[in-house]
């Protein structure tokens, strides 16, 4: 089901989604059971897989030289998202990305997510890879997840690459899109941030979801700027638990988000990282509750591949 039906079954209800990681390669696919199992009691009418793309390997071959290898740490968002389905009652929904994609990889990523009955994508733009700076498409592929978001809903009507193929059957995927609270690193301004936002609902995306916030202030700010700006699809708020004392430095380094002055205080208050995770699920619960009593139809929280702190944060709110 489409998380736009899911939202409207609701009936106003807070519901309870998460996103998770693929593994390693090298690690089983139980790994992310073992994750998702302890929070099915909280029934998620929804669970996000990202994907991550290919990172460039140096490898040193004597003598001087370095040999650039393409390896991808964590495959698998396709199969993970057919095995989630198969195995729990709820839809998977696959992140897939403008970035190490060409036009005819989407399409055919694409197809394959359709026969599987999946219902919903997150389309985004992806990063740079690791090693440049800024981020560069594949020579036939996206700029921006507007343009992303333009070739689903194409097929969402049957429009194919291949102009000539006659009698195609049109998918129906709900795009869901990324949207930054606190703007997006490289945007000039929120305003710039938020025209371009406007441009990917234009374009067929009927769901937004936020980078993790730690003030919800920011939110509601945000939520009400969009909505001035005639941005009226649902806006689900992404939340993530600290739960390391090294999380102060790495968050606003990576995320490009802020931590309020109070929750800083207290984490660097703390003896060890078992204190700081429960400093972060107390903070992450008065997010919750706050969130919930403005109504907010879902709550997505970034388990990062552990689902303990989740599960202590959902205990309180569902
Ligand atoms: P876009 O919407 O394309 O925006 C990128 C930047 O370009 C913004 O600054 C925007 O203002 C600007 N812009 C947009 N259109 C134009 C235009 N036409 N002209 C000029 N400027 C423009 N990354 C992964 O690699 N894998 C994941 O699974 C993943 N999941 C995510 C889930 C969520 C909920 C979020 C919030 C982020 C996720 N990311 C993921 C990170 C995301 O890929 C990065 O933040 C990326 O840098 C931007 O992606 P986007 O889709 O928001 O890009």
């Amino acid at each position: 089901m489409k998380v736009t039906e899911h939202i409207e079954k609701s009936n106003g209800r807070t519901q309870f989604s998460f996103e998770i990681l693929p593994p390693l390669k090298g690690q089983h696919i139980q790994s992310i059971f073992d994750n998702i199992d302890p929070l099915m009691e909280f029934k998620p009418p929804f669970i996000d897989v990202t994907y991550h793309r290919e990172e460039y390997v140096y490898k040193d071959v004597g003598n001087g030289l370095l040999k650039k290898q393409v390896v991808k740490k964590r495959p698998g968002t396709v199969g993970i998202c057919a095995a989630i389905q198969n195995k729990y009652d709820v839809d998977a929904i696959p992140h897939i990305l403008c970035g190490g994609f060409t036009k005819e990889d989407t399409e055919n990523f694409l197809v394959d997510l359709d026969f599987l009955d999946i219902d919903n994508v997150m389309a985004l733009r992806g990063d740079a890879v690791k090693s440049e700076t800024y981020f560069r498409p594949e020579k036939e592929g996206h700029t921006y997840a507007s343009e992303l978001v333009d070739q689903i809903e194409n097929l969402n009507h049957g429009k194919f690459l291949d102009d000539e193929l006659q009698n195609t059957s049109c998918t129906n995927f709900c795009i869901g899109v990324a949207a930054y609270p606190e703007k997006h690193m490289e945007a000039p301004s929120l305003e710039s941030d938020i025209h371009f936002l406007k441009k990917k609902i234009k374009k067929g995306a009927t769901y937004i979801v936020t980078q993790m916030f730690f003030d919800n202030k920011k939110y509601f700010d945000f939520v009400e700027k969009c909505r001035k700006e005639g941005i009226t699809v649902p806006i689900i708020p992404g939340l993530k638990p600290i739960a390391t004392k090294k999380q102060l430095n790495l968050i606003p380094h990576r995320f490009h988000v802020d931590l309020p002055e109070a929750l800083i205080i207290e984490v660097v208050k703390c003896k060890d990282n078992k204190q700081v995770r429960q400093v972060g699920i107390e903070w992450c619960v008065e997010q919750s509750k706050e969130l919930q009593k403005a109504g907010i139809p879902v709550l997505h929280y970034y388990s990062m591949g552990k689902s303990n702190n989740i599960k202590a944060i959902a205990k309180e709110i569902f």
